[in-house]
């Protein structure tokens, strides 16, 4: 079995410092083979699930010995290995849309489309594609190579095409018929395979502009108006996907499980007459489908075993990556450190501040923007407040991190007035709590 050097899959493990990892991308799999996937991860690997920021689930701990037989397990569940870039859709489209679009019938013709494309595997294999269902709980969050987003127009339902790099606010958008969607996906990216393996769409429209891919499609695509910008989606808590039926969102906290309390969840869910699961962005699970009372207490029960299950809890605004030692370039103990800042800190968490602890320099699956970022360095932590261009940063040594932020925390308890927020006194906390010896860079 090849091994990766990066972006993982169920054929293609990443070889990490706590073994093998195995990524299973976001799609909704019934609650059975959830169930067999952690007892596979107990057994073959070290007990350890994560949920991506993309809202994959990975298994970690794996050897070289146990992963063929993990990877059996899976596929005997009914996990599939998909070929060439990932493909993804978005659930439940809100509103009188749902009648009219198929956002999986979509996606399963285009992944079956990809299967039997000679080039598909040879694009850059970071290369993703959304199917959206133009619903509330959208990936407008995450990037994605190619995103089609259905819309209403006066020429019936269509999907508006967005390339990666092509930001620019403008009036009018390309969209294309349903009819016509797996063809022009499937062009765009066959012109993208013919610059190699180490582009990205993004690449080209940077260089190139977005009109060499549209000068590929014809009339197939036309312009229409820009569709309204969407409210973050706010994936935890109860959604309305029927008449009276309803899905649940559950926060994993800091985006890491026991295999063991997942399946106790899986459990809880299975026993509420849910069917299916689906690993979702931002580091949370959509369990569907309940009647209302079901759903609360379902909900109830996901907060008893110790998962999040309100947007607004204060543990969402800190996100992590593995760190040390299951990372072997950790240079921190990062997930021990969100746990003593929610322990000893309380203020910072207040909801007006992002806190991103990095195990190191390269910061893997940082969100954008973040107000505090910790990063792990050889001989201790880098504090950086702000965005790149205009951060102030710290250095502190090991000993002190957890120290000064429980200082911080207490400093902005002190000193914030009436209706401020953490945000508005930071920066002031910071000054006030810096030792007099020490020298800001
Ligand atoms: S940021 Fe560093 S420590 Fe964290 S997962 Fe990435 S490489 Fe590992």
């Amino acid at each position: 079995m090849k091994v990766r050097g990066r972006c993982p899959r169920l054929l293609e493990p990443m070889e990490t410092g706590d073994g093998l990892l195995v990524r299973i991308p976001s799609r909704a799999v019934h609650l059975c083979a959830w169930a067999h996937m952690c007892r596979a991860a107990r057994a073959y690997g070290n007990g350890t699930l994560e949920i991506t920021r993309r809202g994959s689930l990975q298994i970690r701990g794996i050897t070289t010995h146990s992963v063929s037989a993990l990877v059996d397990e899976l596929m005997r569940a009914g996990f599939e290995e998909p070929v060439g870039p990932i493909v993804l859709t978005t659930p439940w489209p809100d509103g009188d849309l749902a009648s009219e679009i198929d956002t999986e019938a979509i996606a399963a013709e285009l992944r079956a489309d990809l299967r039997r494309q000679s080039w598909a595997t040879s694009l850059h294999p970071k290369t993703s594609i959304l199917i959206d269902a133009g619903s509330s709980l959208h990936f407008d969050a995450i990037t994605f190579d190619l995103r089609l987003r259905f819309l209403k127009t006066d020429r019936g339902p269509m999907l508006t095409i967005t390339l990666e790099g092509d930001d620019a606010p403008r009036p009018a958008q390309m969209v294309v018929s349903a009819a016509d969607t797996v063809s022009v996906a499937r062009d765009l990216l066959a012109f993208l395979s013919l610059r190699g393996s180490t582009v990205r769409i993004r690449d080209i429209v940077e260089m190139e502009g977005p009109e060499v891919f549209w000068s590929l499609l014809g009339d197939r695509v036309v312009a229409a108006t820009t569709p309204p910008s969407r409210t973050r989606a706010q994936p935890i808590g109860l959604h309305r996907i029927g008449e009276q039926t309803y899905a649940v969102g559950i926060g994993i906290p800091l985006g890491s499980m026991s295999a063991d309390a997942f399946e106790r969840l899986i459990d809880t869910a299975t026993k509420a007459q849910a069917e299916s699961l689906r690993p979702w962005e931002r580091h949370t699970a959509l369990f569907s489908s309940f009647d209302r009372g079901a759903a609360e207490a379902f909900q109830a029960e996901a907060g008893r075993l110790g998962f999040i299950v309100r947007d607004d809890d204060p543990y969402r605004n800190i996100t992590t990556c593995v760190g040390s030692p299951a990372c072997s370039r950790g240079q921190m103990q990062t997930r021990e450190l969100c746990q003593s800042i929610r322990r000893t800190s309380p203020s910072l968490l207040d909801g007006s501040l992002t806190i991103h602890v990095a195990g190191c320099d390269k910061a893997c699956g940082k969100p954008t923007p973040t107000t505090i970022t910790l990063t792990g360095m050889e001989d201790g932590c880098e504090l950086t407040i702000g965005a790149q261009e205009d951060a102030r940063r710290e250095h502190w040594t090991a000993l002190e991190v957890p120290k000064r932020l429980r200082q911080i925390s207490e400093k902005i308890e002190l000193m914030r007035r009436d209706h401020q927020q953490a945000c508005d006194v930071l920066a002031l906390a910071i000054e006030e709590t810096r030792p007099i010896s020490h020298e800001g860079k």
